[in-house]
């Protein structure tokens, strides 16, 4: 059989998604050693991808897009088995790869390969370049090492290099170049699927738009399918058909390019395309709602919507009379208290109460109202009226006394939001998105 016939035998004319994702969670266990267990710690999981389900057809191009460290290059580990989910299903063609081996398991790992994301360190420095596009030819044993190097050299050629560069090494290559070398290497197989991580994010932005014009044009000659990757807004629009945003390990919307950048549902989505700059003077100009806080650790996500803690539209509990930024305000105060995060000596002493201690001295009302005041002025940064001022009153009264239960059970009690009890399930309509926003 010869090479060409050999790569093509893979091939397989099934209908339905390339690739169907269910349920799919890989969590990292921290904490597993002997010491820890013979102090009694166990292990603590670190939820990096907790539950995601997508499809991606073939001959498309799915952008996996959300802020550094959300789970994206970890899904896409996964999918391809580099990483061995927690849980969940994965089908390619039809099939569940996670029960694979042998043959099959070969066979999957022919069809399905990676671009990585650094062309800098992806390349052994010490092998010429045509070897390393030749390697997954060598090791599958496809061809005699003629047909192998003939095809090495038409791939060069094919991602715009020259056959002539077969023998020369890394280092005598620019960035955009070795990553035409990355892209070579991971066509060499003839595959059907590639996951694309961050393929430009270490390029130069003159260099970044070639690259992607050149995956553009080698899935439409190749009939690929592709899963993208990437943090940078601007390239999943240039490339991607549709967009599943992740946020902590989970998706929180998906839709098709255009449908997304125009009416985005999801405020996680929202917020991401706020922070894009725009050239338009106007559009500079526009009030932007930007994210607050850092993405909460996946070892101890949030409760509920796990973007609660930064979404400019969580949702009041019915009948409060409070603005939205008061009580966001609010909730903050709030998870400071649940957390014993505020130094009750400290805005003692601000407040002139000097000698408070937790335990063992009892407030006049003045000396109280002193201390509410100053926790006020210290922890909100909008005023807080009515009702709700009268409820965070009472609860840093009793952080005067040192009760933190009292005063998280008295704020909890007027404060508390649907989006922290309830985990909003992806929904099942065209633009499915997971917020309780959208619920029926
Ligand atoms: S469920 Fe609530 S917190 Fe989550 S995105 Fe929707 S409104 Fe915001």
């Amino acid at each position: 059989m010869t090479l060409e016939a050999e790569l093509q035998s893979n091939r397989d004319e099934a209908t339905g998604p390339l690739v169907e994702v269910r349920d799919l969670k890989k969590h990292f266990f921290e904490g597993d050693n002997i010491l820890d267990r013979l102090l009694g710690n166990g292990p603590v999981a670190i939820r990096a991808v907790d539950g995601v389900s997508f499809d991606i057809h073939r001959g498309e191009t799915l952008g996996l897009v959300g802020e550094s460290g959300c789970g994206k290059s970890t899904t896409g580990e996964t999918v391809l088995r580099l990483q061995e989910p927690t849980d969940g299903t994965i089908r390619f063609d039809g099939d569940p790869i996670l029960d694979m081996g042998g043959s099959d398991l070969l066979s999957f790992r022919r069809n399905a390969q990676i671009v990585f994301q650094d062309p800098y360190t992806s390349l052994d420095p010490r092998v010429p370049v045509g070897e390393t596009v030749r390697e997954a030819l060598d090791i599958h044993g496809i061809g005699t090492l003629e047909e192998r190097n003939e095809r090495v050299r038409d791939l060069l050629e094919r991602v715009g290099l020259s056959e002539d560069q077969f023998d020369r090494y890394p280092s005598e290559f620019s960035g955009g170049q070795r990553q035409r070398i990355g892209i070579a290497r991971a066509l060499s197989l003839n595959p059907d699927f590639l996951v694309l991580d961050e393929p430009t994010s270490a390029l130069d932005v003159s260099v970044q738009a070639q690259i992607l014009n050149l995956l553009n044009d080698l899935q439409e000659e190749f009939n690929l399918t592709y899963l993208l990757i990437s943090h940078d807004l601007s390239v999943i629009r240039h490339i991607c058909d549709r967009v599943a945003v992740m946020y902590l390990g989970e998706i929180a919307e998906v839709a098709d390019v255009d449908t997304l950048f125009e009416s985005p549902k999801h405020p996680y989505t929202e917020a991401l395309l706020e922070s894009v700059p725009r050239a338009e003077t106007a559009e500079r100009d526009r009030d932007i709602e930007t994210l607050r806080g850092d993405v909460p650790s996946p070892r101890n996500p949030p409760s509920g919507c796990r973007f609660r803690t930064r979404c400019p539209q969580i949702i009041q509990p019915a009948g409060l009379d409070i603005d939205q930024q008061s009580y966001r305000e609010v909730m903050h105060f709030r998870e400071l208290v649940e957390g014993g995060e505020i130094s009750i000596h400290k805005l003692a002493e601000d407040a002139g109460l000097s000698g408070l201690e937790e335990d063992d001295q009892e407030l006049n009302s003045r000396e109280t109202r002193a201390f509410v005041e100053e926790v006020k002025e210290d922890v909100l940064a909008t005023e807080v009226t009515g009702t709700p001022e009268q409820v965070v009153d009472e609860a840093i009264g009793h952080l005067a006394e040192a009760d933190w239960e009292s005063a998280a059970a008295v704020l909890r009690e007027e404060f508390e939001s649907v989006c922290e009890t309830d985990n909003p399930e992806l929904s099942e309509d065209s633009q499915p998105v997971a917020c309780h926003l959208y619920e029926s």
